[in-house]
């Protein structure tokens, strides 16, 4: 089909209507309306192939359960009226009918006034009989008449026919999620076979030049596709089938051939990355060509997730997620998850929300609705809701938050102190047994291990040593690992208590010059001999520490006014300052001596840092913080933490 020069300027133009962005409220809802209404389409599954799924249709019992009046228990079927007198002073003698009912057997013979039939639970109460006695109460009398102690009441130890379920009646609603219940209902109403929604076919498709698959070598400047995966398994676990495609170089013939190829053979397509209008912005060009109506909102006032693209062609929903995982996990789960739930014939999803108070100010974006990751403590008055201190580049703070809060998109920032709705991830709060604010370090993870393996639930924020303090002050957590180095005193930790809080010792950190082995400015040197002849070097890249890290204090002394190249890169941890040396981006930094071993680094030994806890006194009695400390003092991690490359204070 060709275009007149003025069709296609309005259609471009179209096309730049839809660059606009839209709120939240708005993208859902045109999206909705270009998808539905629409049939769920159904198809028949085998009981045992049905366990996951939601029913398609209302199912009615077709029979009664159960299907005969039984007995409940073991012993006799007797006319009710023959033992109105009886009890345990005054017995009644009934004479026994000449057979047995065992489950499975249909009675024979008829319950005649001043007679009892021997029956097992489950056995149909045969005609003339209206209740059961229980063996414990009878005594047997000769082989063929039975003594009864005790009065039954009509009906006493019988199910009725339909009393379970009842004919006729309706069994599961269409919508249900067959769970193991629902199959036992089934099952006992004798359908093998139900008719169930069909799992919409989602195609999901990563899309950059700089994505390796999980299991196979990074190279350089790459980076492992975890959007494949995680939205895989998120189409799966809201109803979908999910059919990954793998990720895609930046190539528009390439792209194009896929997405033609994912679409057809599904029903839904789910790509991420190539959403920022850059010069990788190839997919939405594909998409307007790929059917009708195509874009249906690019841009949405979200935060993460602003790049979020949703369209349909052809009556199928093509959604472009952003590349970030973060923001594409959650635009995933705001936005894409009713849509596709309404697909599978699933209920939408309910969730739960708590309250909790926010103890730092959170920045926001005017005009975008943030939500902001959280992690839940419990405090001294109530939950607290701890942001997630990542970025949306960052996996972890999807992963290891507990939910949710969103900040209008009207507002500027939420004020410390704000008590707000959180959403939570899961069906309901999980508190942790020990929380740990503060500074991270992999030695923590070793004297935490025995915790978990004893049930503990243990929940570690990183926010740096003063973060950590400030926490601790707050009575927001059990304890702060701190590294601060003081130096009037120059002493570490100590001076940074204030009431409430106790240091107790952890374990010593040597830091020292991290550089690539082989390199003779700093091979068999001692730190000041290699910073010597780092600095007569115009070629030599360093890379700093933050204002405020205690190594930057010992970086600073060593250069004394020097600032060589590389001296404004900045770094916040440990690790960015060992792999910008693997990566030939810097030839030296200061690191703490596991990290650069476990870089394959050379590392110059030069001062030892101080790794210790502040613990919260108030605190401290807890069982959560007793284990703590008992494994701190324990030789099994004391010998890990040797092991691991730190000293045991
Ligand atoms: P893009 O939208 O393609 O510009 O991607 C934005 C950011 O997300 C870049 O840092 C990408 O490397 C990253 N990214 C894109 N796709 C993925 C993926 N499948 N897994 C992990 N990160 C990704
Ligand atoms: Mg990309």
């Amino acid at each position: 089909m060709s275009m007149n020069p003025q069709s296609q300027i309005r259609s471009a133009l179209e096309q730049e209507q839809f660059l606009k962005i839209l709120s939240r409220e708005e993208a859902l809802a045109r999206f909705e309306a270009a998808l539905f209404p629409r049939a769920v389409p159904s198809e028949k599954r085998k009981l045992g192939d049905a366990l996951g799924v939601a029913l398609a249709e209302d199912i009615t019992a077709p029979i009664d359960v159960p299907p005969f009046d039984r007995s409940n228990v073991d012993g006799f079927a007797v006319r009710s009226a023959d033992l109105a007198a009886a009890g345990e002073g005054a017995p009644r003698r009934l004479t026994l009918n000449g057979e047995t009912i065992h489950c499975g057997i249909a009675p024979r013979m008829q319950v005649a006034a001043g007679t009892a039939t021997p029956i097992a639970t489950g056995g149909p109460l045969p005609r003339g009989a209206d209740a059961v006695v229980m063996v414990e109460h009878t005594q047997p009398a000769g082989s063929d008449a039975v003594d009864v102690r005790r009065a039954v009441s009509p009906g006493q130890f019988v199910s009725y026919a339909g009393s379970d379920i009842a004919r006729g009646e309706a069994l599961l609603r269409a919508g249900t999620i067959i769970g193991s219940r629902e199959i036992g209902m089934l099952a006992a109403s004798g359908i093998a076979e139900v008719s169930v929604a069909r799992r919409p076919r989602v195609a999901v498709l990563s899309t950059g030049d700089e994505l390796v698959q999980p299991g196979l070598k990074l190279r350089p400047a790459a980076i492992y596709d975890s959007n494949g995966a995680i939205v895989a398994a998120a189409v799966t676990e809201n109803g979908g089938d999910a059919h990954f495609y793998g990720a895609i170089a930046d190539d528009e013939a390439l792209l194009e051939a896929a997405m033609r190829q994912a679409l057809a053979e599904n029903d839904m397509l789910v790509l991420s990355g190539g959403t920022s209008k850059g010069a990788g912005d190839l997919t939405h060009r594909i998409i307007a060509r790929l059917g009708s109506p195509g874009i249906i909102a690019h841009g949405v006032a979200l935060k993460p997730g602003k790049p979020l693209c949703l369209a349909v062609c052809d009556g199928k929903p093509v959604v472009i997620l952003p590349g970030f995982p973060t923001s594409a996990m959650f635009t995933f789960h705001d936005i894409i998850v009713p849509v596709l739930r309404r697909m599978a014939g699933l209920p939408p999803r309910t969730d739960a929300t708590v309250h909790a108070k926010v103890p730092v100010r959170i920045a926001s974006e005017l005009g975008r609705a943030e939500f902001v990751m959280v992690s839940l403590v419990d405090g001294s008055d109530g939950l607290i809701a701890y942001p997630s201190g990542k970025g949306s580049g960052a996996i972890t703070s999807f992963a290891q938050a507990d939910g949710f809060l969103r900040i209008d998109a009207l507002a500027d920032a939420m004020p410390a102190g704000t008590q707000a709705e959180v959403t939570l991830f899961t069906p309901h709060v999980r508190v942790p047994d020990l929380v740990i604010v503060g500074s991270h370090c992999t030695g923590l993870d070793l004297v935490t291990a025995p915790l978990a393996r004893a049930g503990l639930t243990v929940r570690s924020i990183a926010v740096g040593s003063l973060g950590g303090l400030a926490a601790a002050k707050r009575g927001e957590c059990d304890l702060a690992p701190i590294h601060l180095f003081d130096e009037k005193t120059e002493s570490y930790n100590t001076p940074f208590l204030s009431d409430g809080l106790e240091l107790v010792p952890g374990w010593r950190r040597m830091q020292g010059i991290v550089f690539r082995r082989g390199d003779a400015r700093f091979e068999s040197r001692s730190a000041p001999d290699a910073v010597r002849a780092a600095l007569a070097d115009p070629a030599c890249i360093m890379v700093n520490r933050n204002q405020g890290a205690g190594t930057r204090i010992l970086i600073d002394r060593l250069l004394g006014a020097a600032r060589p190249d590389g001296y404004w890169n900045q770094p916040k941890s440990h690790n960015a300052v060992a792999a910008a040396v693997g990566q030939h981006r810097a030839d030296w930094g200061m690191t703490i001596a596991p990290v650069a071993h476990a870089a394959g680094l050379g590392f110059i030994p030069l001062a030892e840092e101080h790794y210790d806890f502040a613990v919260v006194t108030a605190r401290k009695s807890r069982p959560a913080v007793q284990a703590f400390l008992a494994s701190l003092a324990s030789e099994e991690s004391k010998a890990a933490l040797a092991q691991a490359g730190f000293r045991p204070a």
